[in-house]
């Protein structure tokens, strides 16, 4: 089983990640977790190159291609034989954000995002999304509170960078691609206590893999 957590910044996927890796786990299920852009060492070296030289940015169109690059060693080197041994596997984001961010967001054409999905993804579709679905000023106020407990500040976040309209505009992206890949996608607020959230996931994990 392949399943993608995705959505946009500061919605907590990578807390809801690790959450359902561990009740997988308590079944005995042989699971693995991965994230993108990465996963792979090579696919962490685009990963790097690309987000910590955002400054002098490559454009959308260039984004996508190599962050495909990253998906295919991905995809060939972690994802694929971890399936074929029965393990399941957990990615935190995954194709569908190239479509947001580099596609819908980034204004890069469907042609070649599709284009680039189906090289990258070679048959390997996941089973399962769960997009992670919450108001951008909601996701905002989360990322300012945790920079905070962490005594950190908000320095190089999209956050500060980027208007609210972007925000705005990426979520409207992943909830067309939920909308386009019904029976794949599956919705859920995580405008919740992650407890909720969690337990929230579980249930339609549990529904959708019922044996
Ligand atoms: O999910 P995570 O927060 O680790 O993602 C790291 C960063 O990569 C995010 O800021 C996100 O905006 C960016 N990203 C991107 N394009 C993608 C995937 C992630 O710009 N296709």
């Amino acid at each position: 089983r392949f399943i993608t957590f995705e959505g946009g910044e500061g919605v907590g996927k990578s807390t809801q990640v690790k959450r359902l890796l561990q009740n997988l786990q308590r079944h005995a299920i042989e699971v693995v977790r991965t994230r993108e852009p990465g996963g792979t060492p090579k696919a962490e070296a685009i990963r790097s190159f690309i987000l910590q030289g955002r400054s002098e940015s490559w454009g959308a169109g260039a984004e996508a291609v190599l962050f495909a690059a990253a998906r295919l060693d991905h995809v060939n080197q972690l994802i694929a034989p971890n399936l074929a041994n029965g393990t399941w596997v957990l990615s935190d984001r995954f194709h569908d954000s190239t479509r947001a961010y580099q596609g819908l967001t980034g204004g890069v054409d469907d042609k070649l995002i599709d284009a680039l999905e189906s090289l990258a993804l070679d048959g390997h579709a996941p089973d399962l999304t769960i997009m992670l679905d919450m108001d951008p000023v909601a996701a905002f106020k989360r990322v300012a509170d945790r920079a905070v407990e962490d005594g950190l500040a908000l320095t190089g976040d999209r956050f500060e960078k980027e208007e609210l309209d972007w925000h705005i505009r990426l979520r409207d992206g992943f909830l067309a691609i939920a909308r386009n890949n019904p029976e794949r996608c599956v919705v859920i607020s995580a405008a919740q206590h992650e407890d909720a959230l969690e337990a929230a996931i579980w249930e339609v994990v549990r529904q959708r893999f019922p044996e």
